[in-house]
């Protein structure tokens, strides 16, 4: 990768939508402005620079946006960028501009995709994490993490409500089809029984030993929180299989579904969107390219892209004990 001043950027999200990612954008936009840059936004991830659906960006392109859900540039998932015949479509449509920096919002799939880009076509990438999954090693929080979390949490406390009042189990799934943050954190945040979650083997005989043996201590049993990736399959498996052990339980199944991805960014997420944002533009200026920013203990971090596609955030093992222990 060759040093060069950058003077026109794009900005893309890619991949799963999370909340934050438009306050990303705006933060992205404004401070290439304030720096004397021309941005460009791409619509529809990969796809847009694909297709060339590619847009002028001003300061007021991005007002009234910090606290919406969504992405205003829209997002894909693009298989023509996952061939190199695309991948060089999108360059062109780039270059015709002179757009020669870019910020890729999205998940480690879409790092992936910048990776190989920015190698074939000697273009500066900076990826920012947007992804309510949490599951980027180099970063303690990704964009959309805090909301998906507190929107779990918030429905997660609604049924318990009912539960309590029927003394029912119920058994929820949240989203999480490979990494098991949102169950975990979710769960110990509602005072869940058990958590199930991908990153861990799931004995379902242990599951039904301890409702049994919670049973005979008169023990209120009310929550069991699935992530929707487990090995032994989501809520609606993990319920028949209670109930043809234990006939007598009430349970019941609730999939909160695409709800978790919805809604109005917490403070938490607009604050790291906007440093993330800002840290950015100000990478690609300094010549720091291929990259991703991340914060980690509340500095900023920046972790190689190739590195980022590699590595997996690690589940804490006591946070696993802490569960058990609390929910004795
Ligand atoms: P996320 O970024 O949320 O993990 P995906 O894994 O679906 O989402 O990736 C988003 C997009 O990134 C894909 O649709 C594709 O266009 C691009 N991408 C992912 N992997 C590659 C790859 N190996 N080569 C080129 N592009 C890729």
């Amino acid at each position: 990768m060759t040093s060069k001043k950058v003077k026109k950027i794009g900005v893309l999200t890619s991949g799963g939508d999370s909340p934050g990612m438009n306050a990303a954008i705006r933060a992205v936009v404004r401070t290439g402005i304030y720096h004397g840059l021309e941005v460009y936004g791409i619509m529809r991830g990969y796809s847009g620079m694909v297709e060339d659906d590619i847009i002028r960006m001003e300061g007021r392109s991005v007002a009234n946006i910090i606290q919406r859900g969504g992405t205003i540039l829209k997002t894909s998932r693009s298989d023509e960028f996952m061939e190199y015949e695309g991948r060089k479509k999108a360059y062109e449509n780039l270059s015709k501009r002179g757009i020669d920096g870019l910020v890729i919002i999205g998940g480690d799939g879409s790092f992936r995709g910048a990776q190989i880009f920015s190698n074939e076509f000697d273009i500066p990438c900076i990826g920012l994490p947007g992804t309510i999954d949490k599951d980027i090693a180099g970063t303690d929080f990704t964009i959309g993490f805090d909301t998906a979390v507190n929107t779990a949490v918030e429905a997660i406390d609604k049924v318990r409500d009912t539960a309590d009042s029927h003394n029912r189990l119920f058994i929820i799934e949240v989203m999480g089809r490979d990494a098991g943050y949102i169950a975990l954190h979710s769960g110990i945040a509602t005072g869940a029984e058990n958590i199930l979650i991908p990153e861990r083997k799931t004995n379902v005989n242990d599951i039904i030993l301890s409702l049994e043996e919670k049973e005979k201590r008169k023990k209120l049993v009310n929550l069991i929180i699935v992530a929707e990736g487990d090995e032994f399959g989501g809520a609606n498996e993990l319920s028949a299989y209670i109930k043809s052990k234990l006939p007598n339980l009430e349970v019941r199944v609730c999939i909160l579904g695409h709800i978790q991805r919805g809604g109005s960014p917490t403070c938490m997420d607009r604050l790291i969107a906007s440093r993330m944002g800002y840290h950015a533009v100000e990478c690609l200026i300094e010549g720091r390219y291929n990259l991703f920013v991340g914060i980690l203990n509340n500095k900023m971090h920046y972790t190689p892209l190739d590195e980022a596609v590699k590595k997996k955030q690690r589940i804490n093992d006591e946070w696993m004990k802490i569960v058990k222990i609390l929910a004795t």
